[in-house]
């Protein structure tokens, strides 16, 4: 598989005289850069998940089981994602202080910084650091920023598209969709608003929470103003149906807020020439229009902020990076066949992901207490004490199961129980094993050994 080590960062050591130990610490940490975790291959129209770099990032000790906001970003090729992913970067990198937009001089790294050596690839990459921020409750959040890079244009076939499309709708919190103008939801809009119907039989909760349309170039600020408000009217005059129009069309505009909880439409100035046409540009701020550095200060405190987080909710509830991590391996499986999935199938995965983090959850609780009570470093304990305790803490797992919030219905959710149930027994088996190899005298069976032990 893919490793987090690209070819960017040989270059840079390359050039770079690092020490050794440099090098080792860095080989643990990980220089910070995207991580490719979906791959498209697009002779074959086909994606493929990097599950081991996937696993990576999402298991990191520090983030695994907190809350994940996914931002991601998409849009067609040289649309300008690395050049706002950049900037968003900024501001996580710096958001303590006032001038997170940097220097002027400075150029600018991170998503762009790849020299030519990579060719674009279409898929879904990721930044490999996940920071860690605290939301205005105190609560701590692991934020995931998501550059989805589909072919949005006419080259590619629809599955393509749709299915990236499909994939970022439904693993990112907040969606940021760039265009250079508003070309409504083409993609096969009624898979997400069929999903978003079904699934709200199930759950009553709008299942897609943030979307937002950033255009790019906006030339007509005296028609609605740059930013957010000038968005908000350009996109309700567009949301608008009319009778005229194709009964499809009117049906997208009539789903779409159903389907996610915010919508809203950032209109972003021209960048100036220097930034569209200039192959030198490096991204630093004296070549920026002035126009579009003022939006991009109100633009990205507005998705990034700490009281501005939206943690990525599945059927009404908050899921954790693990929990992610099961999402994005359920959705890639049902889009391994030769059409698009039906929406039914996909809310069958969804509810499938569903079940299986909230029995990996449960197991957790479970685990969690029983190393307190007979992990490795624990004394030995009876074995009918230890049974007591497993029965007992074997239910309240089952309880903390059962008391999830879970999608696929009643028959459905017990057949994860019961592999819960089956998980729980072996992780016991294996508990016991453990405390029996504690026991010395159960352990040395042999003369010599008891006697050895009897005389330490
Ligand atoms: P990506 O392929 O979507 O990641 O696009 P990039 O961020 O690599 O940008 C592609 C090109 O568009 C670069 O030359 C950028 O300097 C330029 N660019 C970035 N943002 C904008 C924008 O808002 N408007 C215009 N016209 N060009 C932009
Ligand atoms: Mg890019």
């Amino acid at each position: 598989g893919h490793s987090f080590k690209s070819c960017a960062s040989q270059i840079r050591c390359e050039e770079e005289d690092y020490d050794l130990l440099e090098k080792e610490e860095e080989e643990e940490v990980g220089v910070p850069q995207p991580v490719q975790i979906v791959v498209a291959n697009e002779e074959q129209h086909s994606f493929f998940l990097q599950e081991q770099v996937l696993e990576r990032l999402l298991l990191q000790k520090k983030v695994q089981d907190l809350h994940v906001v996914v931002v991601s970003v998409a849009g067609a090729f040289r649309k300008g994602k690395s050049f706002l992913l950049d900037f968003m970067l900024r501001y996580m990198y710096k958001q303590s202080s006032d001038s997170w937009l940097g220097g002027e001089e400075e150029p600018l790294t991170g998503f762009t910084w790849r020299g030519g050596c990579e060719r674009e690839t279409t898929g879904i990459q990721a930044w490999s650091d996940v920071f860690v921020m605290e939301k205005p409750d105190h609560s701590k959040v692991a934020v995931l920023l998501i550059d989805t890079q589909g072919a949005f244009d006419s080259q590619s076939t629809v599955k393509d598209c749709a299915t990236l499309f499909a994939l970022s709708t439904m693993t990112s919190s907040v969606q940021l969709l760039l265009f250079s103008r508003l070309f409504l939801l083409v993609l096969s809009p009624q898979l997400f608003t069929e999903y978003g119907r079904l699934a709200m039989e199930e759950v009553y909760e709008k299942p897609f929470q943030r979307l937002m349309f950033l255009i790019r170039d906006w030339s007509y600020p005296y028609e609605h103003p740059y930013g957010l408000e000038g968005g908000r009217s350009f996109l309700d005059k567009r949301l608008q149906v009319k009778q005229n129009q194709h009964e499809e069309l009117q049906n997208v505009r009539r789903h779409i807020h159903s389907c996610f909880s915010k919508i809203s439409c950032f209109l972003l100035p021209h960048p100036g020439l220097k930034v569209a046409t200039n192959p030198h540009f490096d991204g630093r701020l004296t070549d920026i229009d002035g126009d579009f550095k003022k939006e991009l200060v109100n633009l990205v405190p507005a998705l990034l902020a700490p009281e501005n987080l939206v943690e990525k909710e599945i059927g009404g509830v908050k899921i954790t990076c693990r929990d992610l991590l099961h999402y994005f391996k359920a959705y890639m499986k049902i889009y391994q066949g030769e059409k698009l999935p039906h929406p039914k199938s996909m809310l069958q995965a969804t509810a499938e992901a569903n079940n299986l983090a909230a029995v990996a959850g449960s197991k957790d609780v479970y685990n969690k207490s029983m190393e307190q009570i007979c992990g490795g470093d624990k004394p030995y304990i009876s074995p009918a004490e230890l049974e007591r305790r497993h029965v007992e803490l074997r239910q309240a797992s089952v309880r903390y199961f059962r008391s999830v919030k879970k999608m696929g219905g009643e028959d459905f959710c017990r057949r994860y129980q019961e592999q819960l149930e089956a998980e729980l027994d072996e992780a016991y088996a294996n508990f016991s094993k453990q405390n029996d190899g504690k026991n010395i005298f159960y352990a040395a069976r042999t003369p010599a050994t008891l006697f050895a032990v009897m005389f330490v």
